[in-house]
């Protein structure tokens, strides 16, 4: 790879040669891409960018690829960035975009680093892929490995949901559903791609998977016109996302392509927040119980700290917590406000800033990009509880003008 140098600890410093399969530092550090930026430029200009394809492969010069391994088959990426004028009037923001992720071919911003293990495990001539998954780690993986026609070994927690589960069923996965908690399944497969030399798409063991997601800061400065906004609120579990966001972005003012950084907003759940009671409380991160409904950040044991917690500081982030009545209150507004469906944890950035709204922590000045991560039909069952019920009515006009009438809806 011509544009990598090569992969860096972020802890101890040691580099290492930037191979397809890389997991971390002896140190037990993470690893970080490092890259050529003067090779890059001369490479990508915004000319060629616009004629291509959209899909995240579009920035491929960006990515830690070889430049002769294929595009992967699903269509990953370029999902829309909705101006939300609404609901930016609701929140009292000047200027709200939603770039809605759960648009992606699995349904989720995973997606991204799942088409990215994929590139890698072809490169590292693997036949079979395996990771474990709160869920859409897990459904991104087996659907893009599955079009690729690539085999892979899934590890989720008993607790997954059923919508996903039923993708990793169809796309031909060997599923494995282990009883315990994402902790407890996450050792299992550690345990077991050791034994078997499976590839890894362990994010925080896989160096390349942030890689993948920080197309997703590539695609919203280029819909921007490579004018960022001043915020930039995402929904934080491993934290290998918010890591990959903030990379993508510098990046881009590495190139010289955007001159300002937003602020990030780290939200989590308030039943599950070791990420963001480190920055509250300016102390190493301490394990959690995983104690919310918002099934894909339930993570206790975040396996990407460092980096998310590297990304928050440098981009002076704000962390805020919210409640599950928060988060699925935010689902109902971004439904009604934009039409957009967002699972749990795809709206808890929409809830962590709507919050930061309220507490006039962010306000009429100010311009946000809020991520939505994941679609909410991932997880229907939380949607029907918290969503109340439709009228039911039998074939009877009577009937219906006496409810409408009843309820004071308005019929014009
Ligand atoms: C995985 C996931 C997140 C959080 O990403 P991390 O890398 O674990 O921090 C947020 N939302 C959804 C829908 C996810 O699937
Ligand atoms: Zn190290």
């Amino acid at each position: 790879m011509k544009n990598v140098i090569h992969a860096k600890c972020v802890k101890c410093g040691k580099t290492y040669e930037a191979s397809p399969n890389l997991t971390n530092c002896g140190c037990g550090g993470i690893l970080d891409v490092v890259y050529d930026y003067d090779y890059i430029k001369k490479k990508l200009t915004r000319e060629k960018l616009a004629a291509r394809p959209n899909t995240m492969w579009r920035y491929r010069e960006l990515l830690p690829v070889e430049e002769t391994t294929p595009d992967t088959p699903l269509r990953v990426g370029w999902s829309p960035l909705y101006e939300a004028d609404r609901l930016a009037g609701q929140l009292g923001v000047k200027k709200l975009w939603i770039k809605d992720d759960g648009q992606n071919p699995t349904a989720s911003l995973k997606d991204r680093a799942s088409a990215m293990a994929v590139a890698k495990a072809r490169e590292a001539g693997a036949k079979i892929i395996a990771c474990s998954s709160t869920g859409n780690a897990a459904s991104s993986l087996a659907g893009n490995a599955a079009a690729a026609g690539l085999r892979t070994f899934i590890f989720v927690p008993e607790r997954a949901p059923k919508g996903k589960v039923a993708q990793l069923m169809t796309f031909g996965a060997n599923v494995i559903s282990v009883q315990g908690n994402y902790e407890e399944t996450f050792e299992l497969s550690k345990k077991a791609i050791e034994k078997w030399g499976w590839y890894n798409r362990n994010a925080a063991i896989n160096p390349y998977l942030s890689e993948g997601k920080k197309t997703v800061s590539l695609e919203i400065a280029e819909q921007l016109g490579w004018k960022m906004p001043d915020y930039l609120a995402i929904s934080v579990g491993d934290g290998c996302t918010i890591a990959g966001v903030w990379k993508g972005l510098k990046d881009l003012y590495a190139i010289g392509w955007i001159d300002s950084l937003p602020r990030l907003i780290s939200a989590q759940a308030e039943g599950c927040h070791p990420i963001n009671r480190a920055i509250a409380e300016n102390k190493p991160w301490q394990p959690m119980e995983e104690n919310t409904l918002a099934d894909s950040i339930a993570v206790g044991v975040p396996r990407n700290a460092d980096k998310a917690l590297m990304a928050i500081r440098e981009s002076n982030g704000i962390v805020v917590n919210v409640t599950d009545e928060e988060i699925m209150a935010a689902q109902k507004l971004l439904g009604t406000t934009c039409g957009v469906f967002g699972e749990p944890a795809g709206v808890t950035g929409t809830a962590g800033l709507k919050k930061l709204c309220g507490q006039g922590v962010i306000g009429k000045d100010d311009t946000v990009v809020s991520v939505v991560t994941g679609n909410g039909l991932k997880d229907v069952a939380n949607a029907i509880k918290f969503c109340g019920e439709p009228m039911k009515l039998p074939n009877d006009l009577d009937a219906l003008v006496e409810e409408i009438d009843r309820r004071g809806l308005k019929t014009e």
